[in-house]
């Protein structure tokens, strides 16, 4: 390992940054989180679920466990069990922790006659989902038992499917452009020649079909993965490369026509008569713990101002300036900003300009500012600015931050 990828292990930085950790008697593979963990996790959930609501998405919960039924019914447990949680005996029935929100929200969506008027019907998750890693691969938030999953159904008739196959990549590059990341490659995850994919030659091939259009269409270039589609369908994955090189799946785009004829989805089409849809699933940046640990190893910490755990620094000179400083952080919390102050009793000034490295946005406050209403910004890439007014430097902070984007400040 060289000394580089060892610096941006996410696991070394989440406990050093205070954002992860993990506990024995809790157990491998179940990851609790810290604040600072907390409030990125949190950020990064709100941006999704706002990125899914302005592209038309609605949200639903639904439990983290569902009847064996369920799951055999979806196919879930003829093709993915060696993946599951056993089964647990509860009164006569099996209820198991869910592998997947598909079936959940296929029944969602059967909870009611459905018009062609609704399609397409864009249903968003963000929730519990489970996997029985073995616990010699658990390590960090990248092989977890227990993920919050983004997800998303688009229930769609056929000839919906590549604008929504379009439409998913669009929302998944501008969160890219907001994260600051960029990928590997795109994938197109093909079946291999084992048993474990259902059977329906036909369908396969139309869906791939489908996919390779929206990829060329698109411009994107990209590698065929055989042995990588789920079991019900190929699916466009959005691949990342860790610092040792190793690649992991962040995004994926899937194309489904099994699960809608397994639980017998219908709509009434503009002719009067029954249709079957089909359902297109996606996620813009997969599990959240995956993700944030993406995004640990890309920043080694130093986050983009939207996502950083603190986001402004209120340092006093002295003393004498501490009530300033503190009516100063006050007014930015107000404005929704992380903001913290460090006083003298955290070390010179100098030492608390280096604690707060990672923090994108500095604000210093000497006897000057504080006598007419001022403060000094620092930015994280050292940039300085003379005093500017209170009140004008939080707005412009909040501005930055309000806008998602990677960058530090807007000229
Ligand atoms: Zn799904």
């Amino acid at each position: 390992m060289s000394a580089n990828e060892n610096e941006n292990d996410h696991r070394r930085l989440g406990r050093e940054l205070g954002l992860f950790d993990t506990d024995p008697l809790m157990g491998a593979g179940l990851p609790y989180w810290l604040p600072d963990g907390a409030a990125v996790r949190h950020a990064l959930e709100e941006y999704v679920r706002e990125a899914e609501r302005r592209a038309g998405y609605r949200h639903v919960y639904s439990p983290v466990l569902g009847k064996r039924e369920l799951y055999e019914r979806s196919g879930h447990w003829a093709h993915y069990s060696d993946d599951m949680f056993p089964a647990m005996d509860l009164g006569g029935e099996q209820v198991v922790l869910r592998p997947s929100m598909c079936p959940h929200h296929a029944l969602i969506y059967r909870s009611r006659a459905r018009s062609y008027r609704e399609l397409p019907l864009r249903m968003a998750e963000l929730g519990g989902q489970f996997r029985s890693e073995l616990s010699g691969v658990l390590g960090g938030l990248t092989r977890v038992r227990a993920m919050q999953l983004n997800d998303a159904h688009v229930f769609c008739s056929p000839d919906q499917v590549a604008d929504e196959a379009r439409g998913a990549l669009e929302l998944i590059r501008r969160a890219y452009a907001a994260l600051g990341i960029a990928p590997a490659r795109y994938r197109l995850s093909l079946p291999g020649p084992d048993g474990k994919y259902v059977a329906a030659p036909e369908l396969w091939r139309r869906s791939t079909a489908l996919l390779r259009r929206v990829l060329d269409e698109a411009g994107l270039a990209y590698e065929e993965g055989e042995g990588e589609a789920a079991f019900y369908g190929p699916k466009i994955d959005v691949q990342f490369a860790d610092g040792a090189g190793r690649e992991s799946t962040l995004s994926t785009v899937q194309v489904d026509f099994h699960q809608p004829e397994r639980f017998g989805l219908s709509y009434i089409g503009a002719d009067g008569a029954r249709h079957r849809p089909v359902m297109v699933h996606r996620s813009v940046v997969g599990s959240v713990e995956r993700a944030v640990a993406l995004l640990v190893e890309e920043h080694g910490g130093a986050f983009p101002p939207w996502l950083a755990p603190v986001q402004l620094a209120v340092l006093p000179v002295a003393e004498a300036e501490r009530a300033n400083a503190e009516e100063f952080a006050r007014h930015c919390v107000g404005l929704g900003l992380r903001a913290e102050t460090a006083g003298p009793e955290r070390g010179s000034l100098g030492a608390r300009v280096r604690e707060a490295r990672l923090v994108p946005y500095q604000a210093v406050i000497g006897p000057r500012e504080a006598a007419d209403g001022r403060v000094a910004l620092r930015l994280r890439d050292g940039r300085r600015f003379g005093p500017l007014p209170a009140a004008e430097a939080a707005d412009r902070i909040a501005g930055v931050v309000a806008g998602h984007g990677a960058e530090l400040w807007k000229p």
